[in-house]
């Protein structure tokens, strides 16, 4: 083992900036790898198109390499320029850097779409033929899934009309609501006198221990909406009727359909998760009645929902690193090694600083290139959940990487969070075991319990609600303010029951949830990616280190198989009705053990 010298840091992880040179060295370099992997999606175009319909195995193999070397090129040039723009937004030179690299990349997109759309018009038995040749194992999974909406495609020049008004039918309404939702202000007082704040600011104060200031933030929020709700309603509106309009022409019968479709998931299990955890909203009316006690409140009000319970201490980046090394390390060896590489290689960006980019992420850049992790530190225990988040998708990216192509690489969204997720419980029961102080303790149990809550519950109840406004508008009801006003608030009253008083302006909740406008039904991804989570995490417990070999295969087979087929060697079963049983345990056993904090 190789003795690595700490970078000595201060508070907020000062100091610690990523080092970007050896994955491309300058703006010109990354502008010239550009240049090459245009110049050779303009060869492929010139080489491969109108080939498909008769290309063999073995050359079908060629042209995939050269698909996935042009993508890792273009992977890394792009990766480069947003990964230098997100530490300086400010810097002229890396605005346009990144917006020369766009351009290329539409270029670049242009050039290769043909691929995909020959090998979707391929007949049937033709392209299943193909794909499973030995020549093309690897991306077996990879051909065979960019099929899944062939059936639901129509004719060539049906399908460009579609595109053609896309503009004008679809991204038209999308850009008006995020013009509205992102330009309001309400004027509020937060304590220094009355400032403009937008929803995002408004909605940051949930978290306040301050009980006044949480209601007066709501009470702003929605007095702020309520002149926009019948516009934001219209767009809505608009929106569905198109989705549902399109559904129909593609013979969809359901408007889930296409979401499933992207999630690789089937719909009789989302539909079943969806009903398992209407099941157990009990279990978080259980939490606020224990909550209303813990805040010595008769009656917890919704701006009590999130308020702070304990309050963790101060934690500097080192004890942070360690901390999740540790965790990591006592899961496996191996995922301790992949995340000590991000801090020797210096692929964390933590240090806090202007012109930086808020919040964080973990940049995948290429198949062929390391990943990069981007937060900002302000030593918070909560920051040490988010380094664990972060690395744990990049052990994902990193395990996945060795033994995939560029082409699948990616598992797809509904498990994406998974890996990070775990990363976060391994960290979490670290903490419980070694945290003396009980205040800090107090706040991590807590939280985890609400975060579980927040994801799990909270993201079903939108997708239910989804559900009815896409029932009611195909029934021929107009959506309303007032409509999708009683359908939230009956979606909301099931999960709150009588343990949480809604205010009359949480009628207006649905309005400023951006997930509704751009991706219909996405939310569900979430619970079904946090549940998924805790079910492994429950079989880890059970198999204990046997688990582990198991869970390294499933993070270094990526995208190579569908949900189902990567979960169902680690134990999740997820035609099983019984799949989920052992998320709710876990949640239950951290309700329980909330409650005795
Ligand atoms: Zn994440």
């Amino acid at each position: 083992m190789t003795t690595v010298e700490h970078p000595t840091t201060g508070p907020n992880a000062a100091g610690v900036r990523w080092d970007l040179s050896p994955l491309i060295s300058s703006a010109a370099d990354a502008r010239a790898l550009l240049a090459v992997g245009l110049e050779r999606s303009r060869a492929f175009e010139a080489r491969y198109r109108g080939t498909l319909a008769t290309i063999t195995a073995p050359e079908l193999a060629t042209a995939l390499v050269e698909v996935a070397e042009i993508e890792n090129m273009l992977s890394r040039a792009s990766s480069y320029a947003h990964l230098r723009e997100a530490t300086d937004v400010s810097d002229p030179e890396n605005r346009d850097l990144s917006a020369a690299i766009d351009r290329g990349l539409v270029e670049a997109g242009n050039a290769v779409r043909f691929f995909d759309l020959e090998w979707l018009a391929l007949p049937e038995d033709r392209a299943s033929t193909l794909a499973d040749a030995p020549e093309l194992a690897r991306d077996r999974h990879y051909l065979h899934a960019a099929r899944r909406f062939a059936p639901f495609m129509l004719s060539e020049p049906e399908e460009r009309m579609l595109a053609e008004r896309e503009p004008a039918a679809v991204s038209a309404w999308q850009t008006l609501y995020g013009r509205i939702t992102s330009t309001l202000e309400v004027d509020f007082d937060a304590g220094s006198g009355p400032e403009p704040h937008t929803i995002d600011r408004l909605l940051a104060h949930v978290r306040d221990p301050d009980r006044d200031l949480r209601r007066r933030s709501l009470e702003a929020l929605y007095e702020g909406l309520e002149p926009h709700t019948e516009t934001l309603a219209q767009v809505y509106d608009t929106i569905v009727g198109d989705r549902l309009a399109t559904d129909k022409l593609r013979g969809h019968g359901d408007p889930m359909d296409r979401t499933h479709l992207r999630n690789e998931l089937d719909g009789a299990v989302v539909s079943r998760m969806m009903e398992t955890v209407e099941a157990h909203y009990g279990l978080a009316q259980r939490w606020f009645r224990a909550k209303a006690k813990i805040l010595s409140l008769g009656q917890l009000e919704l701006w009590d929902q999130y308020a702070p319970i304990g309050s963790g201490r101060a934690v500097e980046f080192l004890e942070a690193r360690d901390l999740v090394e540790t965790a990591f390390g006592r899961f496996s060896g191996r995922i301790e090694s992949v995340a000590r590489d991000f801090f020797v290689e210096h692929r964390i960006d933590a240090e806090p600083r202007a012109g930086k980019r808020g919040g964080a992420f973990c940049a995948p850049v290429a198949q062929d290139a390391p990943a990069y992790v981007l937060m900002n530190f302000t030593d918070q225990m909560n920051d040490v959940m988010t380094l664990a988040h972060e690395l744990g998708h990049g052990m994902h990216f990193m395990l996945s990487a060795e033994r995939q192509s560029a082409l699948s690489v990616h598992t797809g969204l509904a498990l994406a969070e998974v890996p990070s997720t775990f990363a976060e419980l391994l960290t979490f029961d670290h903490l419980l075991e070694t945290e003396s102080d009980p205040e800090t303790r107090r706040a991590l149990i807590c939280e985890r319990v609400e975060g579980s809550f927040a994801t799990v519950f909270r993201q079903t109840v939108l997708a239910r609600y989804e559900q009815r406004a896409y029932a009611a508008r195909r029934d021929g009801t107009t959506l309303t303010a007032e409509r999708l006003s009683d359908i939230w608030i009956d979606a909301n009253r099931a999960y709150y029951g009588d343990t949480i008083t809604l205010p009359d302006g949480y009628r207006f909740g649905w309005s400023y949830i951006p997930h509704f406008i751009s991706t219909r039904f996405y939310t569900y991804a979430y619970a079904f990616a946090h549940l998924t989570t805790l079910a492994l995490y429950a079989q880890y417990r059970q198999q204990g280190p046997a688990f582990a070999d198991r869970y390294l295969e499933f993070l270094a087979s990526g995208g190579s198989l569908a949900p189902a087929d990567l979960l169902l060697p680690l134990g999740v079963d997820l035609t099983s009705p019984d799949v989920w049983k052992p998320g709710f345990a876990e949640m239950t056993r951290m309700v329980e053990v909330a409650e005795a904090s």
